[in-house]
């Protein structure tokens, strides 16, 4: 039951959350902000691990094996740009009208903050008469890396169920697309741009390239959608080229995965298409790959992997 003087402990903890601001890579305050709630709410166990994320650990007392549930938000926010733009002050945590102003309010620090509250509120009015184990879950570095964190929190609690705050419009969602970064590269030959039949100009052939691949079906699962692919970005080097052909072409697309799609299947198709443009044209020379990130945490660690971000469907 939530009862006015719960009502009142949950805004707190949200507001001292808003109040740390915590940038991707940079969640230090708010971990420890949530540790010393976590505390403070009786959890059993809390812990920060290497990548910075923080967890929280309530047990129940029944003799039976039970299940392991998570409570998963993430604890980084997108920056501030430009703070004179803001009604409210955004690391204020300012109520007006019964809403709570602040970046990462609804994204997601307003839900981890529901969620530690609610399960210790569950644990102290069920006297922890359950079997199983509840975890909550505050995870670093979702913004530019979504999921790589994660990962490190299911590996040590392997949770049967997760549920994750991210806002719905209160819905309840059973599935997401999932995401990839591809990366298509030309190697060409440099030249002055006096004698450009001396070189090969990879940005020309990567237009080939673009241009065939905007031709490939995409893939199509009936509640997911089109597994899209498009571009969005393209570099040559050197840059700026004065005068010289452009020895190098690099190509960013995005692709949204569908459930069931492998690292393979998804580059399969591109790579069999770059197979017969080189077989067309003996000049050209391309590689796909997916785009490897690599980010700091704040603990000092660093996370990498590819960009490869599975879809995921339930029933
Ligand atoms: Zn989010």
């Amino acid at each position: 039951m939530i009862s006015q003087a719960r009502k009142e402990k949950l805004i707190k903890i949200c507001q001292e959350l808003i109040r740390c601001p915590s940038v991707s890579g940079q969640e230090e305050k708010v971990a420890e902000a949530i540790k010393k709630n976590f505390q403070e709410l009786g959890y059993d166990e809390c812990y920060i691990d290497s990548y910075g994320n923080v967890i929280g650990h309530i047990k129940g007392n029944g003799n039976g094996k039970g299940k392991a549930i998570l409570f998963d938000g993430h604890i980084d926010t997108v920056p501030v740009t430009d703070e004179l733009k803001w009604t409210f002050a955004p690391f204020s945590g300012e109520i007006s009208e019964g809403r709570i102003y602040g970046r990462g309010a609804s994204d997601m620090k307003g839900q981890v903050s529901a969620m530690m509250a609610a399960a210790a509120y569950f644990a102290e009015d069920t006297g922890k008469d359950f079997n199983g184990d509840i975890y909550i879950a505050g995870v670093v570095h979702e913004e530019i890396f979504e999921g790589v964190a994660a990962r490190k929190i299911s590996d040590a609690i392997s949770p049967d169920y997760v549920v994750i705050g991210e806002s719905s419009e209160l819905n309840l969602k059973i599935g997401q697309r999932g995401r990839a970064e591809i990366i298509i590269e030309v190697f060409g030959k440099p030249a002055h741009s006096a004698n450009p039949e001396k070189g090969i100009n990879s940005v020309y052939k990567m237009a080939k390239i673009i241009d065939k691949i905007q031709g490939l079906k995409p893939t199509v699962h009936k509640e997911l959608g089109e597994g899209i692919l498009v571009l969005t970005d393209i570099k040559s080097s050197p840059y700026p080229g004065a005068s010289v052909v452009p020895e190098y072409c690099k190509a960013t697309f995005d692709r949204r995965l569908l459930v069931g799609e492998t690292k393979e299947s998804v580059l399969a198709p591109i790579q069999k298409l770059l197979d017969e443009m080189m077989k067309e044209d003996s000049e050209l020379n391309a590689k796909v790959s997916y785009a490897v990130g690599a980010e700091v945490c704040y603990t000092g660690e660093t996370i990498t992997g590819e960009r490869f971000f599975p879809g995921w469907l339930f029933d």
